[in-house]
Parts: C-alpha cells; structure tokens; sequence
C-alpha cells in the first residue's frame, strides 16, 4: 500500500483529550502539564480494516498508541509473516523513533482500530524532559521484549518437538531409520576400536499371510504389539527401531555376542508369547519372528554390520523361522587388516 493509500485508510478524529491520554499506560504518573503540552502533538485516529499504519519501506515519525482492536505485525516479503498481535494498551513505532530508522516490521491494522498519534519530536522532547515518560516507555520496551523472548522459546520448543517426531515411527512410537543412521555411527565411533556391540534384525514370519487373514488394519495392531514388547523388553540404553514394514532392528551397546544370545531368544520368546487385539477388543492369533544377530567387529561400518545381521536373518528364515541366527564373525578385508596393523 503506498502512501497516500495510507493516509485514506486513517481518517482524523479530534477529541482526544488530555484525560484520555493521561489513561495511557506510557503516561501513567505523568505531571499535568505536560500531558497538556504534549495533547495538540498527539491525534486520536480511526483505522480502517488493513490500513498500513507502519512500512520498512517509510520511516515514520510518529509512534500509535492502540485504543481499541488489533493490529498485525508481519515480517517478510509478500505479506509477510505473522509475528505478533498487538491488542488495546500497546504501542508500535516507538524503536523507529528512538532510532531514527524506517520500521522493522509492516504494522496493519487487523479489523476497524482506534489509536493515539504522538509526533516523534514530541516523544523525543518528553523523554528529555520526563523520567516518569522514560520509566514508563522503558517499561512497555521491556514488556515487549520479555514476550519476544516467549515466542522464540516456544518456538524453539516446537521446532525441537518436530524433529523428535521426524525420527518416530508414527505407527509404533519406535525409533525410525532416519534415527539410525544418524545414532548408529555416533554409538560405534564413540566406543572406538574397543566397542562391544551387538545388533539384531528382526522380522516378523509369514506377516504378508497375516495380513490376508486378518486384514492389514488389524496387521497394523500386531506390529505395534511386537514394538511395545520389544520396548518393553530391552534394558535402558538399549534401542528399538522400526526398520521398515515388519523389520525391526535392536541395538545392543556394551553387549557381546555370549550376552546378546540369550537377550535374542528372550525377545523372540516373548513376542511370541505376546497376546494381539483387535481395535474392538477381540483377540488376533500371535506372530513369531525370526532374528539375525551380529556383533560389531573392529573398523567394520554400520552398514557392514547391519548387512552382516540381515544376512543371519536370512538364515533364521531359511532354517525354518522363529528363530535366532548367528552372523559368523566379519571376515577382515584387506583395507580393514591394514588399519588393525597400523593401529
Ligand atoms: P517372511 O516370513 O519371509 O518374512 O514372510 P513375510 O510374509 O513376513 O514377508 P514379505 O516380505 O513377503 O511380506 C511382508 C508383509 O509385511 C507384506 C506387507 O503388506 C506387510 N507390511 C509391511 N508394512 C506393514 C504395515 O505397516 N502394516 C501392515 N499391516 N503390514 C505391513
Ligand atoms: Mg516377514
Ligand atoms: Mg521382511
């Protein structure tokens, strides 16, 4: 909106009084005679709906004090974005005064509003003139600050909460694999060449043949039933993942393989124990898994390992299912046995 588009949207009123102002909350305390002085530099004004009271695109010299209604405060290109709303007993303008600078923010005017115009000059020779002025202004500063603060905290509250859920699985609340890739490396490297840790495939048997029976709405209880037992089972510090579909993945730190045998029957023994319900209640019929196990061999990567335990899963499946399979030890490659002699 340009200029003259402004000034049309606001049109005058003039009975403003000196008791109308001196109600303000940035005169609250103030003498008299200087709310009378200050009176013929200030303006009642009416705002018509999207009325552009403040442009970085201007500088102006005038600060609004809000009487009645919203105004909107937007930063940005094309409209900008929201960043506050600012309601009766606020002001907006007075940073630009102070400084001498065009607005930060377009200001507008949200439905029909009343506000107060005070002259930049006028403001300038009040806070020369007034401590109380001063007080009062520093006060709304202030105010406007500390809710500044509350929004960026908020926000960062839920920018924090959004990346938590990226790395979520919806259905089950597990970790997913976005979280893996980045956690696995991070839980290997930490533990150096001395790590001891062990990682499970899992992967539920005859799952397509469930689903057919059952229906995939029903198929999507039984996963989260073997996710809840999953979590249920593992020790803290230990992590479940949904791998994708109905593979799961569990990382064992600071476990070798003699420990992580029997945690691996323990945990296909209790899915299969592990009673399924229907949204309605009713019972569904259980599932088995079958399990790969491997434990991380020294300099080896995490897609190394996980290639190792999908390989032993595959052996669990081709041995008959419900079962847990043993990845032989990581053969040492060549670039592998080089970095164990120079190390
Ligand atoms: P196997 O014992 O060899 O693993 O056989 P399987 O039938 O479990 O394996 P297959 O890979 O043939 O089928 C996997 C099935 O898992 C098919 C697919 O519909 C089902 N599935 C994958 N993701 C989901 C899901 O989110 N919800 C449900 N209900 N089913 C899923
Ligand atoms: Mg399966
Ligand atoms: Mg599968």
């Amino acid at each position: 909106m340009g200029t003259l588009a402004i000034m049309h949207a606001i049109t005058r009123q003039t009975a403003l009084t000196a008791r109308i102002l001196a109600q303000q909350f940035l005169f609250e305390g103030e003498r008299a005679d200087l709310i009378d002085w200050l009176l013929p530099h200030c303006q009642l004004r009416q705002l018509a709906p999207g009325c552009v009271l403040l442009t970085p695109k201007q500088t102006a010299d005038r600060i609004y004090l809000i009487l009645q209604g919203e105004v909107e405060v937007r930063v940005g290109r094309h409209g900008g974005q929201l960043i506050a709303t600012l309601g009766s007993g606020q002001c907006v303008g007075e940073m630009s005064v102070i400084e001498g600078m065009p607005p930060s923010a377009e200001v507008i005017a949200r439905g029909a509003c009343t506000a107060i115009t005070i002259e930049g000059a006028a403001l300038r020779t009040l806070l020369d003139h007034s401590q109380v002025f001063a007080r009062n202004l520093l006060r709304l500063l202030s105010r406007r600050l500390r809710h500044d603060n509350q929004l960026v905290r908020q926000s960062l509250e839920s920018q924090a909460l959004s990346e938590q859920d990226a790395r979520r699985d919806p259905l089950t609340g597990l970790h997913n694999r976005r979280w893996l890739n980045e956690t696995l490396p991070k839980l290997i490297g930490h533990r150096g060449a001395r790590c001891k840790l062990c990682l499970l495939m899992l992967d539920i048997d005859h799952f397509k043949r469930y689903n057919d029976s059952v229906g995939h709405i029903a198929g999507d209880q039984a996963l989260i039933a073997v996710a809840n037992t999953l979590e249920a089972q593992i020790r803290d510090g230990d992590q479940a993942v949904r791998f994708g579909g109905e593979e799961f993945l569990v990382v064992l730190p600071d476990t070798n393989l003699k420990d992580a045998r029997p945690i691996s029957e323990r945990l296909r023994h209790s899915v299969q124990q592990t009673a399924i319900f229907d949204r309605d209640g009713d019972a569904l019929p259980s599932v088995t898994l079958s399990i790969g196990l491997a434990e991380w061999a020294a300099f080896e990567t995490p897609e190394q390992l996980i290639a190792r335990a999908d390989a032993a899963l595959y052996q669990a499946k081709h041995q008959g299912r419900n079962r847990v399979a043993l990845s032989p030890a990581a053969l040492p490659g060549p670039a592998r046995l080089r970095r164990v002699k120079n190390a």
